[in-house]
């Protein structure tokens, strides 16, 4: 069967070139924006707002071919093929096939009043970090923007079934979202997007491994959304063993990228730090990360964060996580040093739902 084209991949721009090459009025386009980012509608027949042509052209044209899941035309090209709970219930996963076979997962965290979906940004990732279960897979494919905001619509409508909505989305599943900026970034846009699915700026965080030429980009550009850094480990030598891409943008490289986006921003930046015990958890290790995060002091304040979390075990690396008490005293040097530090809590272990655990993987 023919590949059916995505409308969740369509820029507004891109619709309204659509709907005037189709004589239809402009405000078509504002209806079906609505349509599909506000009612969350996925099928062509829920566009009961729409003349029945018109309906069943867009239908025609993107509706993809469901069947095996419940026999249903939809706009999704996203198949959800296995979801899975953690055992206390606050967090879900689930496991997507893409159209052309490869899979990615997206998770759906409950915690308090939050309900924050993880999405990912690409099928496998190149980036190789070596405690990574999506490194360890290697890179298979980018995502489309469509794609990614397939990943938010998906819980989104499980959510408004309990009469709740997503209130954050974090970019940390599978893939480097800077290695797939343009499509990354539409998607937030789109998500963001007042007319669109509305969601605040600042409930948005990206994390990136560390790509120099993405973060200032994304400072120039995007000074609203929140940014992370995977930083876990302070020197080059064990940041490179650790994480490749290092050798190709060393500390200092990454160091002034971020103090530029502080710079601009004015904005506290986080760091993310996997504890592995006995090879990033050392005091050595916390007071070199003191000394070059010494750089964010400004004024009274210093502007950035460290979320430390124990490793989360992957098949393929054989570090394993620092006890508590490591962690309390890892935590304990920064504090000292006045940088806030939070320990967080492995969660979602049970179901593989964890940070770097998402190997898309149906086993
Ligand atoms: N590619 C991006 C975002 C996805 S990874 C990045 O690397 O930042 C999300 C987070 O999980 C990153 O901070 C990553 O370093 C971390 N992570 C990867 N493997 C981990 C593991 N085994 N245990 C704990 N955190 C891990
Ligand atoms: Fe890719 Fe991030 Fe995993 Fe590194 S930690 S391999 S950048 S997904």
């Amino acid at each position: 069967m023919q590949k059916s084209a995505n409308i969740y991949d369509l820029s507004i721009d891109e619709l309204n070139g659509l709907i005037k090459s189709w004589d239809e009025p402009g405000y078509r386009v504002a209806q079906i924006w609505e349509g599909l980012y506000q009612q969350l509608w996925s099928t062509s027949e829920e566009f009961t707002s729409l003349p029945k042509s018109l309906r069943q052209k867009l239908g025609e044209i993107y509706s993809h071919d469901k069947t095996g899941v419940d026999g249903q035309l939809s706009f999704t090209s996203l198949q959800p093929i296995r979801k899975q709970e953690s055992s206390d219930g606050e967090t879900i996963k689930t496991l997507f096939s893409l159209s052309g076979g490869h899979t990615v997962e997206a998770v759906l965290m409950k915690y308090a009043k939050r309900r924050t979906v993880c999405i990912s940004t690409q099928a496998g990732c190149g980036m190789g970090c070596v405690f990574c279960a999506t490194g360890q897979v290697g890179f298979q494919r980018q995502l489309t923007s469509g794609e990614i905001i397939e990943q938010v619509m998906y819980y989104a409508r499980q959510l408004a079934l309990e009469n709740e909505q997503v209130t954050n989305i974090v970019v940390m599943g599978m893939g480097e979202p800077f290695h797939n900026y343009e499509a990354t970034l539409a998607a937030i846009g789109r998500l963001n997007d007042p007319h669109g699915y509305n969601l605040g700026a600042r409930r948005f965080t990206i994390s990136t491994v560390g790509l120099v030429p993405g973060i200032r980009r994304f400072t120039s550009e995007h000074s609203q959304i929140n940014l992370s850094i995977s930083l876990h480990a302070a020197d080059d030598g064990l940041r490179s063993q650790l994480l490749p891409i290092n050798r190709k943008y060393p500390l200092e490289q990454l160091f002034s990228a971020c103090l530029e986006y502080i710079q601009v921003t004015h904005r506290r930046l986080s760091f993310e730090w996997a504890l592995i015990q006995g090879v990033n958890d050392t005091p050595e290790q916390a007071h070199l990360l003191v000394q070059r995060l010494s750089v964010f002091r400004m004024g009274g304040s210093i502007l950035c964060h460290v979320n430390v979390i124990p490793l989360n075990p992957t098949q393929k690396y054989g570090g394993i996580a620092s006890t508590h008490q490591r962690a309390l005293a890892f935590q304990s040097v920064l504090e000292q040093a006045g940088i806030p530090c939070t320990i967080r809590l492995r969660r979602g272990i049970d179901i593989q739902a964890g940070c770097g655990q998402l190997a898309g993987q149906n086993i």
